[in-house]
């Protein structure tokens, strides 16, 4: 038998389901549920993604096989619709509807009204007994055909409607007269004609096979394309087709179309939220031709369709057990079905209904967690507007709250100069009249944005809550004018560069550049606000402690100053991955210092200097480990080349020069002489493969022992006051083993030193960054010595791939957009290449030193795919900044529910965490 391409769905009947959304996509995977579970669903078949790669294989064309199959279905659904397609009597209509597995909103286009021509139409007009009806989707056809198939740009058909209702004096496309639509048709069959050189296809036949062809074709357009990229979706999934029996929401003032949602996908209260326009049909909702009606109103305009939906949709949600997204439309008074997939939902409103549904009996707290992006927590970090601020600032306008936030920027009026400013390190807030996928770069590149016409579900607001972006939309008062680049509002004029402020909470925009404070849980982690103050803070730590409980990895923090370290532990941190020493030295009053003793002539001399860093680097980490209680405290001995300490070599030069010239101070020139010498003598070509880690402590011992004495030293002094404390020192950049142990011996020497004439002992390790190929491939030998590893992944990832992070900047974006690096190797860790670096040095190692502790401390250790990838290959902890650090745990919590290995659960209430966390007095932790 041959391969199944096709399948067919009809109310009571699939020969799909949900679970098929690899091969039917999403759209059509739910589309055979919602048929299969008896719900009102139009009838029609889904041809397979597989088709999709056939399709390019076969240089655009369908195979015969999938002809035949798809030859079959139609006749089936003509057979059970009892309409034809081309019919003259009878005519039957379909849309074509793309549809991934991923859902990618307005990337790929649909035609609807499929099957009219200047016959069938007639045809249909008769059916209808609505000639103004059938007038009225042929020139949607038209218009939407000539586009999506065609490639005639849409703004033509646009201009030609406009000019055709200033003509007549309407405003909306619904009041469009029989003979309005029938000039219109001719008007836009006419374009078709003089951009293509051909007619607008009558036969149906054609009709339906191009449009098919653009609908898999279109799958690699450029929208389709970044939009992939953005969102980490496999160039060779494929998109889906479905063709479906047309059903109207056009046909009259019992008709109507609309979409909703059943949750507030911005907060995540569970409330009726959606919208629905009379006598509309499809995109109009979305595309903010008109302001939708909210939902709520359908109750008093249709009560029992209203009734009847609001069940549906219920059941729907409890059916999928997650919140529905979902298109329906009502011909005539009865109620059809056309979409439903889980809704995209701000981070807020996610963290909220996971654990509502929990709540509710509907999910697992395994479940609930998996239904989180960690990524999505940020944004419940992210600034509010200060009241007192904002106080201040008139409020020009209010449109919808469509995705919450507070933003201030310089309005621009398009994407490209959204990307512009930008780039020049501009704040924009982005105005449209309203958004197509044509600015998602330029929405991706503003701080919020603001759109004059469409609801809570247009584009600009599902795209904003995607994103996390702040978004006030349909905002009526305010008249954008694109192409002169102003908006008015409230007799206010807004040109280019000026400064608005938008609440995408409240739907407010006010003028000026108003500021924004911490979030509430952020208030909450610092002490500004109680835990029970904050109703987000509580879903917050709920989740998150959940995810406490099945997770394998620990998270840790790099912190370069114990205020840091603070916050850290506050978001739960459970120590220290990184601290990195150097960054202290750059303090005003240890700058001097630390030149002195790169200055100095002879050992000696740089003893003297750095006995005078040392009680500074002592109370430094002294604060460290108050601030961990008891967690391990990574520190990282002396990295960076020293010149990195010094004026630059430029400005050196200058200020010679100009002493000279001047005849300037003597002593000032002898010095600034001096010191450019220096800076000459330790230049080097390339300063990230030289002189730096551990060849510093290497060559300069002094430098790691005074490093030593001053961590044992501060460790010994809480000991003292009875503290618990664990310092880990770790010697970065080794590639043999010698290395090591070279410094290894001087801290150890140090730290027996300092116990004995403390009389403490305490527990420490030394341990090493692998941060170089040599390290890596040699870690069996390293791990002789080492007692823990941790990856410099910033660095490996440099060294693997020979490339430098500050100078790849020029071309990477050029590789990624042409799809030759999959991922930035700085964000995400190239696990082929640098992942398996990574494991082949956890076996080694550990093959020396059963348990070696192995964790990460690069960038990496906050992304949630490497985080996840540290799971698979046995690390103990990932290291992250501060503010990733909720991030991390929700992914460590992920990474352990996905291993297939494991099968982690969440226990009931965990007594013993709560009490730990309690006697650890974390901020805001009960
Ligand atoms: P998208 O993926 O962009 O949402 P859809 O395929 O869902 O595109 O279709 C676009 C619009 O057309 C939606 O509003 C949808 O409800 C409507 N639509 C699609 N198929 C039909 C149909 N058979 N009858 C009526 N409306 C339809
Ligand atoms: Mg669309
Ligand atoms: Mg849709």
């Amino acid at each position: 038998m041959p391969k199944k391409y096709v399948y067919y769905f009809t109310a009571g009947r699939a020969e799909g389901d949900r679970d098929m959304k690899d091969i039917l996509g999403g759209k059509g995977a739910n589309l055979a549920e919602m048929a299969g579970i008896g719900l009102p669903v139009p009838p029609g078949f889904t041809i397979s993604t597989e088709v999709c790669n056939l399709f390019y294989l076969s240089g655009n064309k369908l195979p015969r096989e999938v002809e035949n199959q798809v030859a079959a279905a139609l006749k089936r659904l003509e057979k059970e619709t009892g309409w034809k397609l081309g019919d003259e009597k009878d005519p039957l209509l379909v849309s074509v509807r793309s549809g991934a597995k991923f859902s990618m909103p307005g990337m790929m286009d649909t035609i609807l009204n499929l099957g009219l021509n200047d016959r069938t139409v007639e045809g249909l007009a008769r059916k209808s007994g609505n000639r103004r009806f059938a007038l009225d989707c042929y020139r949607r056809l038209i218009h939407m055909f000539g586009d999506v198939v065609l490639g005639v740009p849409k703004k033509k058909f646009e201009e030609i409607l406009k000019a055709r209702k200033e003509k007549i004096g309407v405003k909306g496309d619904n009041e469009l007269k029989e003979k309005d639509l029938e000039a219109l048709i001719a008007d836009y069959k006419a374009l078709i004609e003089q951009e293509t050189g051909s007619e607008f296809p009558q036969d149906v036949r054609d009709q339906l096979r191009l449009a098919v062809a653009a609908v898999f074709g279109s799958w690699n357009n450029p929208r389709a394309i970044t939009y992939r990229r953005q969102y980490h979706i496999p160039d060779d999934l494929g998109t889906a087709v479905n063709v479906q029996t047309m059903v109207f929401g056009n046909l009259g003032p019992a008709s109507a179309t609309g979409v909703g949602f059943t949750r507030n996908p911005a907060t995540g209260v569970k409330e009726v939220y959606g919208e629905y326009l009379v006598n509309a049909q499809g995109e109009d909702v979305v595309a903010g031709i008109r302001t939708p009606s909210p939902l709520r109103e359908l109750e008093r305009e249709m009560p029992a369709v209203f009734k009847q939906l609001i069940g549906i949709t219920s059941k729907l949600e409890k059916h999928y057990r997650d919140v529905q997204d979902f298109e329906f439309t009502i011909q005539e008074g009865k109620l059809y079905m056309l979409q439903t997939r889980n809704g995209k939902r701000t981070g807020l409103a996610a963290v909220k209904i996971a654990v509502d549904l929990v709540e509710e009996g509907l999910l697992k707290k395994e479940e609930a967690l998996l239904k989180v992006e960690p990524d999505a927590l940020n944004q419940l970090l992210h600034p509010v507007f200060d009241l007192e601020e904002k106080a201040g600032h008139e409020v020009v306008a209010k449109g919808l709250a469509a995705s919450p936030g507070a933003a201030a920027g310089q309005v621009v009026f398009n994407a490209e100069e959204a990307v512009r400013w930008k780039e020049r390190g501009k704040r924009v807030i982005l105005v449209r009249e309203e958004t197509s996928p044509d600015d998602i770069h330029g929405m991706s590149a503003s701080q919020g944005i603001l759109t004059a016409t469409g609801g809570m579900t247009s584009h600009a607001a599902v795209v904003g809550r995607q994103m996390g972006k702040p978004a006030v939309v349909g905002c009526g008062a305010a008249r954008v004018d694109e192409e002169r680049r102003r908006m008015t509002v409230a007799g206010r004029v807004f040109k280019e560069g000026d400064w608005i402020s938008i609440d995408g909470g409240t739907g407010e925009v006010l003028e000026g550049d108003i500021k924004t404070k911490p979030s509430e849980i952020i208030q909450v982690i610092q002490g500004a606000l109680k835990p029970e103050e904050s109703e987000t803070y509580r879903y917050f730590v709920k989740l998150l402690s959940w995810a406490d409980r099945v997770r394998r990895l620990k998270v840790r923090a790099n912190s370069d100053t114990p205020r840091d370290a603070r916050t850290a532990y506050a978001f739960g941190a459970q120590g220290i991955g990184l601290a990195r020493t150097e960054h202290m030295f750059f303090g005003p009053d240890r700058l001097p210092i630390v030149r002195e003793m790169i200055m100095a002539a002879s050992e000696e001399k740089r003893r003297a200097a750095l006995a005078r860093l040392l009680p500074m680097q002592r109370q430094d980490f002294y604060e460290f480990f108050k601030e961990m209680h008891g967690n391990p405290v990574t520190i990282r001995t002396i990295d960076p080349p020293l010149h990195e300490f010094l004026p630059s070599r430029e400005e050196l030069m200058v200020e010679v020069a100009v002493l000279k010239a001047t005849n300037g101070d003597p002593a000032r020139l002898a010095e600034a002489e001096k010191l450019l010498a220096r800076v000459r003598e330790l230049s080097e070509f390339n300063p990230m493969l030289g002189h730096r880690g551990c060849r510093l402590g290497i060559t300069y011992p002094e430098i790691t022992e005074m490093q030593a004495q001053a961590i044992f030293e501060a460790a010994c002094a809480l000991a003292k006051e009875g503290q618990k404390v664990f310092p880990e020192i770790m010697v970065p950049l080794v590639g043999s083993v010698r290395e090591l142990s070279n410094q290894k011996e001087i801290i150890v020497r140090k730290a027996q030193e300092v116990m004995k004439a403390a009389g403490v002992k305490l527990k420490y390790t030394v341990g090493t960054m692998i941060e170089i190929p040599r390290g890596a491939l040699t870690a069996d030998e390293v791990a002789a010595e080492a007692e823990f590893f941790s990856f410099g992944t910033n660095d490996l990832t440099q060294t693997v791939f020979g490339l430098s992070r500050d100078d790849g900047g020029k071309f990477l974006n050029y590789y990624l957009r042409k799809g030759i690096w999959p991922d930035d190797p700085f964000e995400t860790i190239d696990e082929k290449g640098v992942g398996l670096l990574m494991k082949i040095a956890v076996d080694k190692g550990r093959a020396t030193r059963p348990g070696l502790k192995v964790g990460i401390c690069g960038v990496h250790g906050g992304d949630p795919r490497s985080i996840k990838f540290c799971h698979r290959i046995g690390l103990d902890y990932v290291s992250c900044s501060a503010y990733q650090i909720p991030i991390a745990r929700l992914s460590a919590a992920q990474a352990a529910l996905e291993d297939v290995g494991r099968k982690p659960v969440v226990k009931g209430r965990d007594r013993a965490g709560a009490r730990r966390a309690a006697a650890r007095k974390r901020p805001g932790r009960k």
